[in-house]
């Protein structure tokens, strides 16, 4: 695909780094904390173990029993014999002017996600994935025109953390000035349509002994899967971004087709509901400007006016274009007043600055298989997106 072989892409690496292993051991990466005690009385060690590994594993970033010195010899080598900490395999590795990272991942089974890194001065934020593909169809999103292949499994969402931290040589992590401190579930699928294994692996990245990422620092971006909202509140109480994108359920029912099913009086209801929201902590939503669709100066108000008494935050993404999207970018001027508009209204810096489009890593880029848009092609896409919107009725 051209972005992965364009001029300015840098492809740092080719090879895997870590190949996971296909010997019948059982991973250890995305077990609780209970899992981990359990396994350890099952091959009758003492419970005290699971914390011993839980912090060579998740402060430490240990792959190989052998270095995880304050464990006994033979009990290294009998924890080797039936366990393995496993990371998914880079399969590509490309690098942005802007200094944004992408990384291709390839899970144990073949299938294929991407995470994103995006370093600013003070902080970096990792993008992570939750499916492989997505069963939705939003139509400027380069992830919804491919077939939901699966869900990750905790293991693999964990494991772009882990092999985040490895790339960026993060082990253990300092306590300020981390190079991923943060982490946004805004890769490819729709975190809760996946809820249990992403909740599972959240529990572990906030667990203090390891990772050690807070909630605070957290964010998950759902489509408005307005069922799942108010667990995902009182389990993880992680900050919630909601795609909204449209101010009418005209527009957002053609561009974003789960809006049929929960249209934005509803979802707008589970927002003022979710749990733990004050001045302090507000709802961030997410518009995507579409030029000539939904960026005019009446869409802005209307957009303030709807969000009325919901303690929100507005980003503005400016379109990411990918090959064959049927929208196009707003244009600076329109994204300006539009912006204008929401400033004034008392939010702060609405505008999201697109990052890594030169190795299509920004916003909604996402795509594992790679893709020359031929008119074959174009039409399998047309066929993939009418399967899946038929399925959601
Ligand atoms: N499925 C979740 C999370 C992944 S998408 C969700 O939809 O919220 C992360 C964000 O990127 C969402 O707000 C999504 O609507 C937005 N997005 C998708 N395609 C985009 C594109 N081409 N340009 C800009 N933003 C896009
Ligand atoms: Fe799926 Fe989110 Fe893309 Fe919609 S915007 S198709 S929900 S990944």
């Amino acid at each position: 695909m051209s972005a992965h072989t364009s001029a300015s892409a840098l492809s740092v690496a080719d090879s895997p780094v870590a190949a996971p292993v296909a010997d019948g051991r059982i991973n250890l990466v995305g077990l609780s904390r209970a899992e981990l005690e359990a396994e350890m009385l099952a091959i009758g060690l003492e419970k005290f173990r699971a914390r011993q590994l839980w912090h060579w594993i998740y402060h430490r970033g240990a792959t190989d029993f052998s270095v995880m010195t304050t464990l006994a010899k033979p009990v290294r080598e009998r924890l080797a014999e039936r366990y393995a900490v496993v990371r998914p395999t880079v399969v590509r590795d490309l690098q942005s002017r802007d200094g944004t990272r992408k990384w291709l991942l390839r899970m144990p089974d073949g299938q294929e996600v991407e995470s994103v890194h995006i370093p600013e001065t003070d902080r970096g934020t990792l993008c992570v994935s939750s499916q492989v593909g997505c069963t939705l169809t939003c139509r400027f999103c380069y992830t919804g025109t491919q077939r939901l292949v699966r869900d990750l499994t905790a293991a693999e969402i964990l494991g772009q953390v882990m092999l985040a931290r490895d790339m960026l040589d993060e082990w253990p992590a300092p306590p300020d000035g981390r190079m991923i401190s943060n982490i946004v579930m805004m890769g490819m699928g729709e975190p809760l349509f996946n809820y249990e294994e992403v909740a599972k692996a959240i529990k572990i990245i906030m667990d203090g002994d390891g990772i050690a990422i807070s909630k605070r620092r957290i964010t998950l971006s759902t489509s408005g899967v307005v069922p799942m909202m108010k667990r995902c509140g009182e389990e993880l109480n992680v900050n919630l971004a909601i795609s909204l994108h449209a101010v009418t359920d005209e527009l957002r029912d053609i561009i974003m087709p789960i809006n049929r099913k929960y249209p934005l009086a509803v979802l707008l209801e589970a927002c003022r509901t979710y749990p733990g929201l004050n001045n302090a902590r507000r709802i961030t939503f997410e518009y995507v400007m579409l030029k000539g669709l939904n960026d005019s100066p009446a869409d802005a108000r209307a957009l303030v006016r709807m969000l009325e008494g919901i303690p929100a935050k507005i980003n503005l993404i400016p379109f990411n274009p990918w090959p064959g999207a049927p929208y196009e970018r707003s244009t600076d001027r329109a994204i300006q007043v539009f912006g204008d508009i929401v400033n004034n209204a008392g939010y702060a810096s609405p505008v999201r600055t697109p990052r890594g489009e030169d190795i299509m890593a920004a916003c909604g880029q996402l795509k594992s298989d790679s893709v020359r848009l031929s008119a074959a092609d174009r039409a399998a896409m047309e066929r993939i997106m009418a399967e899946k919107d038929a399925a959601l009725g």
